[in-house]
């Protein structure tokens, strides 16, 4: 199938972002410019095959997670996830799985009015409707600081601006995804969007600067955190009422109703969390209580999955995990 997802300007860049930045970052270093070459200009091809989220209506993976195309000479370059050589192989192990309930209130702001279907993770990551949020907890705080938790999850930079060559001034392009390809070189793969008409003239000139935003972890993170607290409540069937919720809910709520551009606060409850991600499409129930396996079975965490694409470590407090674990009547893990 050809891809809907990406005009395949694969530009086989040298250079492009170290892979550690993307994974842990400082906050000051989210807004970058580097050199960038392209030697001969944009390598582009013929995408013969690609796996991705909307290539054939399917969710929880990135828009192109996996993507072959033939250049011009006839060989074929292939790309796979962007390799983190910090990642660790691990398994979820099943410990209960919470049904979508209404709480009859904003579990975010107590809010009674405006009740909203809210997709437990976003929808792009595989999320269904499974709960109800008020309208500004859903879409306000949504639009806020999901778009870069998927731009985290889609390993990709954006705010993209070239310029070089003989083109004036810096022209935007559509976000970036950051791939691997089997040589273990990183490539730049162009996502769907407008892409300025000068673009190929710039990078043909075989040298130019790149511009671009890399996700901001304060940013993302505090989405992984409204995920893991709706999952949280929804393991528990009722929204707890301990310090740390009303901590959690008070960093939501002013993530939600800070200025425009302003970042959420920097606090241990969201550096603190293990946010990871399992480069599969969509797949089983959508949310699970689980621990996170290593490869010889140690726990690594206990926390949340969602729908098989991203885990996020339980966000409140123990004697909550343990509360949830024992509704579910689930075998102690470690045992
Ligand atoms: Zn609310």
């Amino acid at each position: 199938m050809l891809a809907p997802v990406t005009s395949a300007t694969a530009a086989a860049s040298v250079g492009a972002v170290p892979q550690d930045r993307l994974m842990d970052r400082a906050d000051d270093d989210v807004a970058m410019t580097e050199m960038v070459e392209t030697p001969g200009g944009p390598w582009k091809g013929i995408v013969r095959s690609v796996d991705g989220r909307g290539s054939d209506g399917s969710r929880g993976l990135p828009p192109v997670s996996s993507m072959t195309v033939s250049g011009p000479d006839g060989a074929d370059l292939t790309f796979g996830p962007l390799i983190n050589e910090k990642a660790v192989p691990a398994a979820v192990h099943v410990l209960g799985v919470p049904d979508p309930m209404n709480f009859g209130f904003c579990p975010i702001c107590g809010s009674t009015e405006n009740l909203t279907r809210e997709h437990v993770p976003q929808r792009d990551l595989g999320g269904t409707v499974m709960t109800y949020t008020c309208k500004p907890c859903n879409n306000g705080l949504g639009s806020r600081i999901e778009e870069e938790l998927r731009h985290w999850f889609d390993d990709a930079i954006f705010d993209v601006r070239f310029s070089g060559g003989d083109v004036p001034g810096k022209r935007r392009s559509p976000r970036i995804l950051l791939r691997t390809d089997t040589e273990g070189r990183v490539g730049m793969i162009l996502d769907v969007g407008r892409t300025d008409p000068n673009l190929d003239a710039m990078l043909t000139s075989g040298t130019g600067e790149i511009r671009y935003r890399i996700p901001n972890p304060r940013v993302w993170r505090m989405a992984a955190l409204k995920h893991a607290y709706l999952g949280a409540c929804l393991a528990l069937g009722e929204v707890p009422n301990t310090e740390l919720a009303a901590a959690v809910r008070g960093v939501l709520v002013a993530s939600r109703d800070g200025d425009r551009g302003e970042l959420p606060p920097e606090i241990g409850l969201t550096s603190g969390l293990r946010v990871a991600q399992s480069h599969q499409p969509a797949h089983g129930p959508t949310i699970v209580l689980a621990t996170l396996v290593d490869a010889e079975g140690g726990v690594l965490d206990w926390g949340l999955s969602f729908a098989g694409t991203l885990f996020v470590s339980w966000p409140l407090d123990v004697e909550l995990l343990q509360q949830a674990i024992d509704r579910f009547g689930a075998p102690d893990p470690a045992a």
